[in-house]
């Protein structure tokens, strides 16, 4: 579709992608293809007092009726799914299939907050006392800011929205500085939805635009009861302790650094198209991303031989294209940083295969690169960060116990993975002992979650979780709740207060 068709697809009006001070470039091909217009900073405290608003009053919105608003906005992503998956590849530089099924997870996870809107269940528990009944009730929190990353430009704000609308929380959403026209797209079809829904408070959900300091604003009001922010771990340095300064909730998803070990049993052939799909998809460039591969010496060298020449093969190239495998990284900053991590590989004793820029039979003006296969000599300082890039960091091992360790000695706890046939293995990897992870999987990579169950991680990831199982408490609070139905006063633990 051409770019202005698929504006136009998208209601992407005039006035909503020229005059403004923000430039978003396509990492296709480098090229300005907007200018949007940012949130004044004094515009905050009346976008909180919306949400304010709305929240008084979607709060006493029964839960199943807040659902269907959460269905209409499902059908109308069906419908936009074509346009939405290509703006993401537009801007954000995924290559076309995975633009589309980022587009299906928005879709994925509003079926199952439709599910959960008449499910949001508390436990009764039985009183010590004769006649009384204890019950936990759940109720909705307040405005719920969504900051999110570059890197999945909607389907993080539908992970937390979805849930929230049902909950009965108003979301303010800040995106990316650098993907603001998907969140605009993703408005206009949330726009949509509202209109056949006929009367959802105004306010419900809102977009701000801009860098950090249209997200800080967010992040230190006492009246923005949650703030749900996903990005760097950096970022996550300097939000979490403001939220807790207020003592306000938050849901954080930080950086990975993510693992599989390849035990000697495993199924090679599985393993190695796991590899490639979590080493080099999205350009190594989703959180969950294959980063360190802590492979059993005795297969280490076969594998390697065999990444080497699958990673020789890969189509790099225009993602819009349909055999395009490996799009552009975000910008050249990020190339830049693919670099310099791989230098301080060499440096740190590392054997590095690929890791090139690439020019020749792809767009001129993005940051095309080869993803990098580099051996090391052991956990290095670089392969303790996270370089947000297709660099597969390769190391050995002789113990699962002595691969564990190296799978858990990094800053980071998001996703992780061992490849095994060996059901002893197998289990001791997800056991107490085994992987400190948010994710552990058996013979399947470590991206490319399901939304039905808790996506987060530990350690630097931030330790919040999105998406599906019990995440929707995260967006409630309990109240506790103990009825007394005797004529009597009897006090718990046996206490005597008489008067
Ligand atoms: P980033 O940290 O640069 O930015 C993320 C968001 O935070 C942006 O909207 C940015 O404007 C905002 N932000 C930055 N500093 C802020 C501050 N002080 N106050 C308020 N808002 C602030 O991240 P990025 O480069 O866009 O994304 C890549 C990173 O995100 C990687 O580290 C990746 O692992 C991580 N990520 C994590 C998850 C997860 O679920 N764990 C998912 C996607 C991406």
């Amino acid at each position: 579709m051409e770019t202005s068709a698929l504006f136009a697809a998208l209601d992407l009006t005039p006035d909503l992608i020229s005059g403004g001070t923000l430039a978003v470039h396509s990492p296709v091909d480098g090229a300005e293809i907007a200018r949007v217009t940012e949130t004044a900073a004094a515009d905050m405290p009346a976008v909180i007092a919306r949400s304010q608003a709305a929240f008084r009053a979607w709060r006493q919105v029964p839960a199943p009726r807040r659902g269907e608003l959460v269905r209409l906005l499902g059908e109308e992503l069906r419908a936009a799914k074509d346009a939405l998956g290509a703006l993401v590849t537009l801007e954000a530089g995924k290559i076309a299939s995975e633009g589309l099924g980022e587009v299906q997870e928005m879709i994925d996870i509003c079926d199952f907050a439709v599910g959960l809107s008449r499910q949001l269940y508390g436990l009764t528990i039985a009183s010590e006392r004769p006649g009384h009944r204890m019950m936990e009730t759940w109720h909705p929190m307040g405005p719920c800011a969504v900051i999110t990353a570059f890197n999945f430009p909607v389907a993080v704000w539908s992970w937390n929205t979805a849930l929230a609308l049902v909950c009965g929380d108003p979301v303010i959403w800040k995106p990316s500085e650098k993907t603001p026209l998907t969140a605009l797209a993703t408005m206009n079809i949330f726009a949509r939805a509202l209109a056949r829904f006929g009367d959802a408070p105004e306010g419900l959900a809102q977009l701000v635009i801009g860098g950090p300091g249209v997200g800080e604003a967010l992040v230190t009001s006492r009246d923005v009861a949650i703030v749900s922010a996903t990005g760097s771990t950096r970022m996550g340095r300097a939000v979490g302790p403001k939220v807790a300064e207020r003592f306000g909730r938050s849901i954080l998803e930080l950086g990975g650094n993510n693992a599989m070990i390849v035990a000697p049993s495993a199924d090679l052939d599985m393993a190695v198209r796991a590899i490639v799909f979590s080493a080099v998809g999205t350009a190594g460039q989703r959180c969950t991303s294959l980063r360190r591969l802590i492979a059993h010496n005795s297969i280490r060298a076969e594998l390697v031989e065999r990444l080497t020449k699958a990673y020789g093969t890969l189509p790099i190239g225009d993602p819009r294209h349909a055999t395009t495998l490996v799009g552009p990284l975000i910008d050249h900053g990020a190339r830049d940083r693919m670099l310099a991590a791989l230098e301080q590989a060499r440096a740190e004793g590392g054997t590095v295969h690929g890791g090139r820029t690439v020019t020749e039979g792809v767009p001129q003006g993005g940051a095309y690169v080869s993803p990098a296969l580099a051996e090391m000599p052991g956990q290095t300082a670089v392969v303790r960060e996270e370089t947000f890039a297709p660099i597969l960091y390769v190391m050995g091992y002789e113990t699962l116990d002595e691969a564990i360790a190296l799978q858990n000695d990094v800053p980071q706890g998001l996703s992780s993975c061992i490849f095994t046939l060996n059901l002893r293995e197998a289990e001791t990897f997800l056991s107490a002992v085994g992987s400190d992870c948010g994710i552990a999987n058996v013979n399947i990579g470590p991206s490319g979650a399901e939304i039905g169950g808790a996506f987060g991680g530990e350690k630097e990831t931030g330790g919040g979780r999105e998406s599906g199982s019990d995440a929707w408490k995260a967006y409630m609070r309990r109240a506790t709740n103990t009825v007394n139905y005797s004529a009597a006063l009897p006090l718990a633990q046996g206490v005597k207060f008489d008067i």
